[in-house]
């Protein structure tokens, strides 16, 4: 079933019928969830891969044959542009509303477990308990040979990290980079989140990064419903039960609101007037 474009409040009540209707609510979050604390997505308007140019798909490759090479530019900001300007935004994002509201979801029992893209951290800091990072942490380390991973407590390292104290092996930075296969054990927990989910929230993701994405198209497969919060049309759209068209944290605050508030607190006015181009 395709979704119609309906006006964003009454979407809203679709999203959280379905919710009421569901046993396990899965949410996946991408790089949208983050815009509101001041991190920029790469892909889209505004992003920084629109900006900057996309960078080679190779990064993973790269920081294998020259691992401290790879660490000294990091230590001595001589990285990327575009890269300079996500660890900038790392440093500086807090929480926003939209992270808040999936913690008040969790507590309220209502959402089961959160997938997330991000590197941010700004899930954990938020307070959620039940969540996969699915793509890596940017404050933790991680060893390449054991996959041990560490608190570095920053995303600025100051000087490259030691070898792994289990294994000896080179350690990288937590996230999973271009061309690096997936740590199994976040993607094993993703697939059985998924595989339990009953609606799927996609919060913020362009549904273009695999496999990640691909838990999408799995869940929907499964029978899942799936709920879209993006302010733009995306791959998965076609697919979903419910589109809400607005940003993550304006939909994500008025959903928490559905289940927190009783009836009559309830506001069936609008939730405001903005529009992207729906
Ligand atoms: P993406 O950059 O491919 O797409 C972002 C999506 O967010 C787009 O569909 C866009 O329409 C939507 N969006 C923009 N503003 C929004 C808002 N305010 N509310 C809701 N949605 C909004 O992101 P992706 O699909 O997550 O994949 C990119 C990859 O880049 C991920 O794997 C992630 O690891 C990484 N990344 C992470 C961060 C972060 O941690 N904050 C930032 C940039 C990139
Ligand atoms: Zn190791």
């Amino acid at each position: 079933m395709q979704a119609e474009q309906l006006p964003v409040h009454n979407t809203i009540s679709q999203a959280a019928a379905l919710i009421r209707a569901s046993d396990h609510v899965v949410a996946m979050t991408g790089a949208g969830m983050s815009v509101e604390s001041g991190i920029p997505t790469f892909r889209g308007k505004d992003g920084l891969w629109t900006r900057y140019g996309q960078p080679p798909m190779d990064g993973f490759k790269r920081f294998r044959e020259d691992p401290v090479g790879w660490w000294q530019k990091q230590v001595n900001r001589q990285m990327d542009a575009h890269m300079i300007e996500l660890r900038d935004a790392l440093l500086a994002a807090q929480p926003h509303a939209g992270h808040h509201a999936l913690v008040t979801l969790e507590r309220a029992g209502v959402l089961h477990h959160v997938i997330t893209q991000n590197i941010d951290g700004l899930d954990l800091k938020a307070g959620l308990e039940n969540l996969i990072e699915i793509h890596g942490n940017r404050s933790r380390l991680r060893c390449v040979g054991c996959g041990r991973r560490t608190s570095l407590g920053d995303f600025v390292p100051q000087e490259p990290p030691e070898p792994c104290d289990g294994c000896g092996d080179v350690v990288k930075f937590d996230t999973v980079m271009f061309g690096e296969p997936m740590p199994s054990d976040t993607m094993t927990a993703a697939r059985e989140q998924i595989d339990r989910a009953t609606c799927v929230l996609a919060i913020g993701t362009s549904a273009s990064v695999r496999p990640a994405s691909g838990l999408l198209w799995i869940a929907k497969s499964q029978g899942a419903t799936i709920v879209e919060i993006n302010p733009f049309e995306t791959k998965l759209t076609s697919i979903c039960d419910v589109v809400i068209r607005t940003t993550a944290g304006e939909a994500l605050g008025h959903l928490a609101g559905m289940f927190t508030q009783s009836a009559a607190e309830r506001p069936d006015g609008p939730v405001s007037e903005v529009r992207y181009g729906a």
